[in-house]
C-alpha cells in the first residue's frame, strides 16, 4: 500500500518518506541525520528503504541533513540544476556524493518522481510527484509564493497533496517580524498562506483529490487551529463535508506516529 509519513514540517526542517513500507524516496532532509534516522524508526521505516534523496531547493530547513545522511548511506541525490550548484556552493553536500539533475522525471526502483517547478526565493526550487509502486501518487508542494497552474494540476492528478499553509496573513502584517521579511514572505516568490491553501483545496476536492494535508506551517504567524479552521471553514461554506467528503491533517513539525495511506 501507499503511504506518506511526514517525518519533520515547518521552519525548523522538512522531509517527508513516500512510497511503501518497504520502498520508497525521502523529499527533503531538514533537521539533522540522526532525527531523520529517529523519526523513521518511530514510524517503523528502515533507512533501507530509502532509495534516493530528492530537494526541493537549498535553504536550510529542506537539507541541513543532507551532506552527513548522503555521506552515511550513499543515498543518490536528485535536485534541479540550480539547487545543486547551491547546494554544492554553500557546501551542504560532499564535493563527491552521488548527486544527479531531475529535469523532468527519474524512475527509483518501482517508483517514479516527477519535478515540478515552484516560484520560491531559491536558486531553482521545485516541488515532487510520487507514484508509488501500486501507481498511487503524491505531491508535495511548499513553499511557493503563489500557486502555479504546474503544481495545481499536478495536485489534481494526485491522491494524496500535502499543501503548504504557512501563516495567517494578520498575524504576519500584525506580528514581530522586520517588515522586509514580512514583504518577502507575503511575495510571489515567498509562502502560501492559510487563505490561499483554502481556496486551492477547494478546487481539489471539486476535483476529487480527497486526501489533503497541510504543511509547513509557520510557528510565528499560525496556529494549527487556525489553520485547519480556515480551510475547512471554506471548504463547508463549498458545500464540502469534513471527514466525510475529505480528510484533511497537519503536517506534524515532529512526527512519531503519523502515516498516510493513501
Ligand atoms: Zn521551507
Ligand atoms: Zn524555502
Amino acid at each position: 500500500m501507499a503511504r506518506a509519513v511526514p517525518l519533520f514540517s515547518g521552519s525548523k526542517g522538512n522531509s517527508y518518506y513516500i512510497g511503501s513500507a518497504t520502498e520508497g524516496v525521502l523529499i527533503d532532509a531538514g533537521r539533522s541525520c540522526k532525527q531523520i534516522e529517529n523519526a523513521m524508526l518511530a514510524n517503523g521505516l528502515d533507512m533501507s528503504s530509502i532509495g534516493a534523496v530528492f530537494i526541493t531547493h537549498e535553504h536550510t530547513d529542506h537539507c541541513s541533513a543532507l551532506r552527513v545522511l548522503a555521506k552515511r548511506y550513499g543515498f543518490k541525490v536528485y535536485s534541479s540544476l540550480g539547487t545543486l550548484n547551491a547546494l554544492r556552493a554553500g557546501n551542504k553536500i560532499e564535493a563527491n556524493a552521488d548527486a544527479d539533475v531531475i529535469t523532468d522525471e527519474v524512475v527509483i526502483g518501482n517508483m517514479r518522481v516527477q519535478r515540478i517547478d515552484t516560484p520560491h526565493d531559491a536558486a531553482e526550487s521545485c516541488c515532487y510527484r510520487v507514484t508509488a509502486p501500486d501507481g498511487k501518487s503524491a505531491l508535495i508542494a511548499t513553499d511557493m509564493g503563489v500557486m502555479l497552474p504546474n503544481v495545481r494540476t499536478a495536485a489534481e492528478q494526485s491522491d494524496f497533496v500535502v499543501l503548504e499553509s504557512n501563516h495567517d496573513i494578520n498575524m504576519l502584517k500584525n506580528g514581530i517580524y522586520p517588515y522586509p521579511l514580512k514583504q518577502r514572505i507575503l511575495s510571489n516568490r515567498g509562502h502560501l498562506s492559510n487563505e490561499a491553501c483554502a481556496k486551492e483545496l477547494v478546487n481539489l476536492v471539486e476535483k476529487g483529490t480527497l486526501r489533503l494535508m497541510l504543511g509547513h506551517l509557520s510557528e510565528e504567524n499560525n496556529t494549527v487551529p487556525l489553520a485547519m479552521s480556515t480551510s475547512v471553514d471554506l471548504l463547508t461554506s463549498n458545500g464540502m463535508k469534513y471527514k466525510s467528503d475529505y480528510s484533511l491533517d497537519v503536517a506534524p513539525s515532529v512526527s512519531t506516529t503519523k502515516t498516510i495511506i493513501f
